[in-house]
């Protein structure tokens, strides 16, 4: 089976490598087809490309969008779209907008339990200050010492009911995926097993997502164990969802899985990659 790669993170988003690097080395671990999905932005994705054209690795464009669904803040992503669509980029630049207030929301609630100046020490992790995510607050929080891992860090802080994690408005399912859509992409839900979804509202989801013209879920990710892959292989069977994988590599040492070394996917199911 073809070595695919479709969903990882550079510094356009919460990445640690710039988006060349990331196209570097995923055709050195054997990527034969990447695409680079960096949260709400498509900054990343010239220089990807370009580099992918060089090494003869395939490459379609990608996007995970950030929105909320049933209180909860879901990744959306658009997989083989045209980059140059007006109303995908205009979403987009929605989304990033609201993103610094919420960070400014998050580290005036640390600083209430004593962590000072967690805003400016996370601008500092992030090379798009439009693009600041929780992950560059964990690394401050990881180089200040307060947590000794990114991990940790999610465990304690920045996650519901934990100090620094605000609600946010986020764009909705309809939203994204008609952007998706309307720029010619294929929406696929990205790492459904990690909701906290029961499985009633899973499929209510799912239910919505494909009338409004969603196509495909990510079976293996990088966040799934194996039976959340098990769980999810059913479900795009029986909903007749296309079948994609992704890594969700942000960068060494920060990711369970490194870019190219997913598990194949189940037998029986439909590639993404075919509707490409
Ligand atoms: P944001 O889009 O600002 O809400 O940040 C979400 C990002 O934080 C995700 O894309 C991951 O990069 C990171 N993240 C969220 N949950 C975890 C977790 N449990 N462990 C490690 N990183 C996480
Ligand atoms: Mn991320
Ligand atoms: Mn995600
Ligand atoms: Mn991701």
């Amino acid at each position: 089976m073809l070595n695919v790669d479709l969903h990882c993170h550079s510094t356009a988003s919460d990445g640690l490598l710039q988006a060349a690097a990331v196209a570097r080395r995923a055709a050195g671990n054997g990527v034969e087809l990447l695409a680079l999905t960096d949260h709400d932005n498509l900054g990343g994705l010239p220089a990807a490309r370009s580099v992918a054209d060089e090494l003869g690795m395939g490459f379609v464009n990608g996007v995970e969008i950030s929105i909320e669904w049933g209180g909860l803040q879901v990744h959306i992503l658009g997989l083989a779209f045209d980059a140059d669509d007006a109303a995908l980029n205009a979403g987009l630049a929605l989304i990033r907008s609201g993103r610094v207030d919420r960070a400014q929301r998050m580290s005036a609630e640390l600083e209430k339990i004593g962590i000072k100046g967690a805003f400016d020490g996370a601008m500092q992790h992030a090379e798009n200050p439009s693009l600041i995510s929780r992950a560059h607050f964990a690394r401050f929080l990881v180089e200040t010492g307060v947590c000794k891992d990114v991990r940790s860090v999610f465990d304690s802080y920045l996650v519901p009911g934990r100090p620094g994690y605000v609600d946010h408005r986020w764009v909705t399912l309809a939203d994204s995926v008609g952007w998706i859509v309307g720029a010619g992409g294929v929406a696929a839900v990205a790492h459904p097993g990690r909701y906290k979804l029961s499985r009633p509202e899973m499929r209510c989801l799912l239910d919505e997502f494909k009338g409004l013209g969603g196509q495909a879920i990510e079976v293996v990710s990088g966040s799934h164990s194996a039976e959340n892959t098990t769980v999810f292989s059913r479900l795009a069977r029986e909903y007749g969802f296309l079948a994609s994988c992704g890594s969700d590599f942000h960068g060494p040492g920060e990711s369970y899985v490194d870019l190219g070394k997913l598990a194949p996917l189940p037998q029986g199911l439909t590639p993404v990659w075919e509707a490409f």
